[in-house]
């Protein structure tokens, strides 16, 4: 098929139309996943229904919907195959479970069956040009979003700030952060990097809960940004709320003997306290990568200040 016919497709998307306004979920879904090509994201053709792309499709999401849309990314996610732009890949032996499938009747129940959505093998080569890639985009836009293309743009410009920064993090730990601002994309890069090599769980107690991309856990940073200046992944560790809280008053600090310590402060025979202090002396819920471990110095700082 030319290029010119995915063109064609992309400005008749069969999008559902409520009081005469077209809905912008699938449009917005290619926007994500086009993001997600341009940043290098996409090395192969499997978009894996991953909290980056949720992410993504978030971003655009809210900049363009009604009051009438609702969150839910799974069903563009879906519903895209209808318009010939997207299929996707069921695990083996769930082939027919997936053929049965109308619509999903949770975004569960549709993980289960399918491993990941690729485009159209034609459609995602031409899109490794960064030409076709804008023109598509533009596309999109201009039938779909004309009045929200300021918005778009500043997002797709950050969305290559956050990559460029993400990508000198992961490649060179411990030597960024000197003098460096804290901007929103430098932030964001540190969190999306914590929350990927700590696999969204809790360092403290495990939890990870992922709702629609959305998930519980923080990037918090050992030693502050406002004393360290320092965006080094290994001064970071993702915790859950209750946790990334204790951390900061000093109740529970990670140790360099990568074992949490709970403050003598916090009392067994006061009830409402355990969940925090069965934690003491428990492992940290490290990184499989090792080069992503808590540095020292970070460690022996917050080790040092728990609260007595
Ligand atoms: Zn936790």
């Amino acid at each position: 098929m030319l290029f010119d016919d995915y063109l064609k497709k992309a400005q008749t998307l069969r999008t559902g139309v409520v009081k005469g306004y077209k809905r912008p979920h699938k449009p917005a879904m290619l926007l994500a996943i086009l993001s997600l090509i341009e940043n290098g994201k996409l090395n192969e053709n499997k978009i894996a229904y991953s909290p980056l792309l949720l992410e993504l499709f978030k971003r655009y999401f809210e900049i363009v919907k009604s009051q009438e849309d609702s969150f839910n990314p799974i069903l563009p996610f879906f519903h895209l195959r209808g318009d010939q732009l997207i299929h996707h890949k069921p695990f083996p032996g769930k082939e027919d479970a997936y053929e049965a499938i109308r619509t999903p009747r949770s975004t569960k129940q549709f993980l289960d069956i399918v491993s990941y959505a690729y485009l159209e093998e034609e459609l995602f080569s031409s899109l490794r040009d960064p030409e076709k890639l804008n023109k598509l985009r533009q596309t999109i836009i201009e039938t779909y979003f004309r009045k929200h293309e300021i918005r778009i743009k500043q997002i797709i410009e950050d969305e290559k700030d956050i990559t460029t920064y993400q990508t000198k993090l992961e490649g060179n730990p411990g030597k960024v952060g000197e003098k460096i601002e804290r901007t929103q994309s430098r932030s964001t890069a540190f969190s999306r990097i914590i929350r990927e090599i700590y696999d969204y769980r809790c360092a403290a107690c495990g939890l990870r809960i992922n709702l629609n991309g959305l998930f519980i856990i923080d990037a918090a940073r050992l030693i502050p940004f406002s004393i360290s200046k320092d965006d080094d992944p290994c001064n970071g560790i993702a915790l859950c709320k209750n946790h990334h809280w204790a951390m900061d008053k000093f109740l529970l600090v990670p140790g360099i003997d990568d074992l949490w310590h709970v403050s003598p402060e916090l009392d067994d025979r006061l009830e409402g306290c355990s969940d925090i202090i069965k934690l003491d002396k428990r492992k940290i819920l490290l990184p499989q990568l090792k080069k992503y471990h808590p540095k020292e110095e970070s460690l022996a700082w917050r080790e040092k200040r728990i609260l007595k």
